[in-house]
């Protein structure tokens, strides 16, 4: 039976319940906008994939209240290992170079499935329910709107909706429909293994190894005794090998025996950008816009990020709080972190595993030598823990960022600050992804006349030792974007350049 289409009967069509899809469908439902999600398998998936969260995922998460749920569920990482076919491994201590610059100074482990199974029950709770066996077979663009076909068990159905978002994944039907291209590097073949230890005494380090064009990664598991792998596979051979076969290599990584091999999967994955991530009312998020290296562990992360990014500004032009140009700057910001991951963490991983002399160098001397020398400063400690977090992502270059003061640019991630002698921190206030105004030190009157009169929250913060060293000015203000990017930084609270700001994308903020 094919339905005819039904007009608006939701504003958003999000297709596929992977974790962009999930995180786009509660952000969006936190700010009361009605959606749905699709997908065309017929329940959660349970291989084994993602399992690092960063923890600039664990801020944005935080905002919507999730945070601390999926903490509860994982576990901490603090310790990174690095080793060289079999030498004795280079340590970083995660609490050491992190502290000060995030609440979450560490790397979440949780099994994606079991990421995506909290974040289904977070948005059942707000009333959404991801809809299984409904594939997207066909869409048609219109002027303002999409068109959709989606294929169910028992019959078609046709809706026209506002926005259609593809979440789906690698293998986009929405990026293909819309005839998005998009270059793709060459694919890799990777295992990944849930496998027993005989004896878990191991604790909760990552470790990295690199071999002759090999590399694998050993994480920890929030089920004690169990621990994931994952490394690349030859590509020469035909078919993947046997999980057996592989058993020795997994014992050398694992530094022990392991009792079991409890699933083996394989994966074919590449490096691809698409062109742009939107086109007219179809958007594209997540892995259905770029994929990275899993070795990396950033693509899911960026994922979620793309979701955030776009769920807010989606929020604003549905409610009539801001003009729709907004959205133009979601392709901006978020193409340029893909690019930014592609042309660091792809690019090193990568480097690693090249036959040549690049490869060579990178793993005789990079990994042993200077890692370890380089490390030896604070300062590029620090650098490696924000660019690993992905903290240190800022979209100076997007059009919705002006300003500077003090080290802080308009664009850059609100810097975090924790409150001289409490538990308490500036990121509190940006709860709930709203729109508000940060002053530390005192501010003007004007400024708190003008705050009033636009319906801006202004949050003032005592100036502080902790400000300082974060970079930020006294007595300068800037204007907090919902996802706690700085959206507008003035040294000298200058209420027209708000104005200004405000009135160029039709903000409100009632
Ligand atoms: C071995 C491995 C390890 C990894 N480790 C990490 C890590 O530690 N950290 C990290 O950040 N990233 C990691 N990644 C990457 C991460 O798994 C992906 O980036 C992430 O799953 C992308 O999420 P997504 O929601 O964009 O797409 P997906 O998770 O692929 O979800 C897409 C969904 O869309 C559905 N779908 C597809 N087509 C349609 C259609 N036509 N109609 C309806 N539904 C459809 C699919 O069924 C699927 O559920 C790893 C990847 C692998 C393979």
């Amino acid at each position: 039976m094919i339905l005819p289409a039904t007009p608006d009967d939701c504003a958003v069509l999000i297709v596929g319940a992977g974790p962009s899809g999930l995180a786009l469908a509660l952000t969006l439902t936190h700010h009361g906008i009605r959606c749905r999600v699709v997908d065309e398998r017929t329940g959660p998936d349970e291989a084994p994939r993602a399992m690092v969260v960063q923890a600039r995922t664990l801020e944005l998460y935080r905002q919507l209240g999730f945070a601390e749920r999926l903490i509860e569920h994982g576990v901490k990482v603090d310790v990174l290992e690095l080793s060289e076919d079999g030498e004795a491994p280079f340590q970083v201590l995660l609490g050491d170079i992190a502290s000060g610059t995030s609440p979450y100074p560490f790397l979440l482990c949780i099994p994606q499935r079991d990421h995506e199974r909290l974040l289904a029950t977070r948005l059942a709770e707000f009333g959404v329910e991801v809809e299984w066996n409904s594939e997207l077979s066909d869409l048609y663009l219109l002027d303002d709107a999409v068109e959709a076909t989606l294929v169910g068990p028992a019959e078609e159905q046709r809706l026209k909706v506002r926005y259609l978002c593809g979440c789906d994944g690698a293998y986009s039907r929405t990026r293909t429909l819309a005839g998005i291209d998009g270059r793709a590097d060459d694919s890799r073949l990777f295992y990944v293994a849930e496998v027993r230890l005989a004896d878990d005494s191991l604790g909760h380090t990552l470790r990295f190894e690199l071999g002759q064009q090999r590399i694998d990664m050993l994480l920890p598991h929030p089920v004690a005794g169990l621990r994931q792998l994952v490394g690349t596979l030859d590509e020469s051979s035909e078919d993947p090998p046997e999980p057996e076969t592989l058993r020795p290599r997994l014992e050398r990584i694992a530094g022990g025996s392991i009792e079991r091999i409890e699933r083996i999967d394989h994966y074919r994955t590449r490096s691809s950008i698409a062109e742009r991530f939107s086109h007219g009312h179809l958007l594209l998020v997540g892995d259905a816009a770029h994929q990275h290296s899993p070795l990396a562990g950033q693509g899911m992360n960026t994922g979620i990020g793309d979701a955030i990014n776009l769920g807010w500004k989606l929020a604003a032009v549905l409610e009539g709080h801001a003009d729709e140009s907004l959205l133009e700057s979601y392709t901006e910001e978020r193409r340029g972190v893909a690019k930014a991951l592609e042309a660091t963490s792809d690019r090193l991983f990568e480097g690693a595993l090249d036959h040549g002399l690049k490869g060579r160098l990178l793993r005789s001397f990079l990994v042993p030598h200077l890692v370890p020398f380089l490390s030896g400063f604070p300062k590029l400690r620090r650098t490696l823990f924000q660019t690993l977090s992905q903290t240190r992502i800022e979209y100076r270059r997007s059009p919705l960022s002006a300003g500077l003061a003090g080290e802080v640019h308009g664009g850059d991630r609100l810097p975090w600050v924790s409150i001289d002698d409490s538990d308490e921190d500036n990121f509190a206030t940006l709860d709930g992804l709203r729109w508000q105004l940060h002053v530390y030190g005192t501010p003007k009157m004007s400024l708190v006349v003008a705050a009033a009169a636009l319906g801006l929250e202004l949050e003032l913060f005592d100036w502080s030792d902790s400000a300082r060293l974060a970079g930020l000015k006294r007595d300068a203000c800037y204007l907090i974007r919902p996802d706690g990017h700085v959206a507008l930084a003035s040294p000298s609270q200058d209420v027209l350049a708000l104005k200004r700001y405000v009135d160029w994308y039709g903000l409100s903020f009632g």
